[in-house]
């Protein structure tokens, strides 16, 4: 089976179509781009079969060996990313960069605090903050680009530490105001820690006006991380928007896409929440639709709380309530509930 993290080597025609179905999948709740691991010839191949195969913008990232890192950009791909520091001679570095530049494909450099060259190591355990060893490394990297007058570059800047992620990419987008950077921590953590990880250090960032993608590491599912991401750039764009920041709001996607609200557990709740959020998770971010869903705990209470949502449900006993912008539509058996609720979210 192909592994979860889309790091593969040597995948059949078989596994393939698994693999392009759960791409497309991701597509649909939100993923824009994806990243794939590209260790050997054998998945570079892999990867060329895929990216003419699914709709969904492609990255190869390669670490070391500009041969494979060739071999990706014979193929439709988006994007790779590989840091010329770390290619060899400055003709495997000169033959990347040109095949790259006339094919127009931009290069993302990656730079995490858990490999820093040792030089800035050294400096960085002698004192020298993280964040400005990581901007450093960084323009190192950037030198060689400039050298060879490469310019579709971008950068990520990457650390386990909310804090340093954030001084970091400040720094950076502070000393190259016009350099796209992709944004993220590594190491952040399972699920919860992770998801808390992340969006502490990238709405700020995010709603400063800083980044262009972003990833969401966590160890968990790749369909957890796009949903993670997708609530961060929501909750930034209120932010930007709140803070009358409207361009950054905008890019931000502020208003576009599914939100959802649901209630916690209550002592008024009559109405299993959790479980319908649950069966409805999916399908709801996958649609194409810029609403706010509802899935409130009791009758009492939700209609009202919940008086801004395009669609809500709520329920007591063996009835559940449908109602929009907090008035009622029907009442119907709380078997019916999941086939009413789709009826009506079709209508909107
Ligand atoms: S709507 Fe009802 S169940 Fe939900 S939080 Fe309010 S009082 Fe509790």
């Amino acid at each position: 089976m192909w592994k979860d993290r889309l790091s593969f080597s040597g995948l059949d025609r078989e596994t393939d179509r698994a693999v392009t179905e759960r791409i497309e999948r991701l597509r649909a709740m939100g993923c824009g781009i994806l990243r794939f691991a590209v260790p050997d010839m054998d998945a570079a191949e892999t990867l060329g079969r895929l990216a003419a195969l699914v709709s969904m913008p492609l990255v190869a990232d390669i670490h070391f060996d500009y041969k494979i890192a060739l071999r990706c950009l014979d193929f439709p791909i988006a994007k790779i990313r590989i840091n010329p520091g770390n290619i060899g001679s400055r003709e495997k570095v000169e033959t990347v960069l040109g095949k790259a530049a006339a094919k127009r494909i931009p290069i993302r450099i990656g730079v995490n605090a858990g490999s820093l060259p040792p030089d800035l190591r050294k400096q960085a355990d002698e004192g020298l903050s993280p964040a400005e060893a990581l901007v450093l490394a960084a323009e190192r990297e950037l030198a060689i680009f400039d050298d060879f007058g490469f310019s579709g570059v971008l950068v990520s800047l990457k650390a386990s530490s909310v804090q340093e992620t954030i001084r970091a990419n400040r720094l950076l987008a502070e000393k190259f105001p016009a350099l796209p950077l992709h944004l993220g921590l590594t190491e952040a953590g399972p699920l919860v820690a992770g998801v808390v990880k992340n969006t502490a250090a990238l709405v700020p960032l995010l709603a400063g006006g800083i980044g262009d993608t972003i990833r969401v590491s966590l160890s968990d599912t790749m369909e957890n991380e796009v949903l993670a991401a997708r609530e961060i750039l929501a909750a930034a764009a209120e932010i930007a928007g709140g803070a009358g920041n409207s361009a950054v709001a905008r890019r931000l996607g502020q208003g576009r896409g599914v939100s959802i609200v649901s209630c916690p557990r209550c002592g008024r709740s009559s109405f299993d929440t959790h479980a319908f959020t649950g069966r409805w998770l999916t399908r709801l971010y996958s649609l194409d639709k810029d609403i706010t869903v509802a899935v409130m705990g009791c009758t009492v209470n939700g209609p009202g709380e919940a008086r801004h949502a395009d669609l809500g449900i709520t329920g007591a006993g063996d009835k559940a309530l449908l109602f929009r912008r907090g008035k009622a539509l029907r009442t119907i058996d709380a078997s019916e509930a999941d086939a009413a609720f789709g009826e009506e979210l079709e209508r909107l």
